[in-house]
């Protein structure tokens, strides 16, 4: 299952880094595809006090996706589209989960 904390093996090792190439450490990592996974792996790593690091497609230059111990919470799975409406505008509002990718995010 997706959403089970696994430990952070060297075949994770790219998740301890992002765009910024500044490199970390973590002890656990997780790929959840739902809201409810999500918030199951959270309740766990809260009640055992666990910090975490949350990810998106690691594109960031800032270094924020990099863990320093404790968890990595990786979104890139939960990348369904939600939902498209109009509004009273006229404009079209896109509804999407955290790992939707643009262009520029699927080619990197
Ligand atoms: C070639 C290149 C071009 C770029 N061009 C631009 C540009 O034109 N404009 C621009 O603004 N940026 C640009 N960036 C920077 C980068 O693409 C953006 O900062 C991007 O939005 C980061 O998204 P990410 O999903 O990769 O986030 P990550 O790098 O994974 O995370 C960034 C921060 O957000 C947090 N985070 C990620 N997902 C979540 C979530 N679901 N919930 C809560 N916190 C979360 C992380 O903990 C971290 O602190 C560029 C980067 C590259 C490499």
């Amino acid at each position: 299952m997706s959403a089970t904390i696994k430990p952070f093996t060297d075949e994770f090792e790219e998740y301890g880094r992002d765009e910024s190439r500044a490199s970390g450490e973590a002890s656990s990592i997780s790929f959840p595809t739902t809201e409810d996974e999500v918030r199951a792996i959270l309740e766990k790593l809260h009640a055992e006090r666990v910090p975490v690091t949350v990810q998106g497609a690691r594109t960031g230059l800032a270094a924020g996706a990099v863990p320093h111990g404790g968890h990595i919470l990786n979104t890139s799975r939960m990348n369904r589209y939600l939902g498209l409406r109009r509004d009273e505008q006229g404009q079209f509002l896109l509804r999407v989960e955290p790992g939707v990718c643009s262009r520029s995010c699927a080619s990197s």
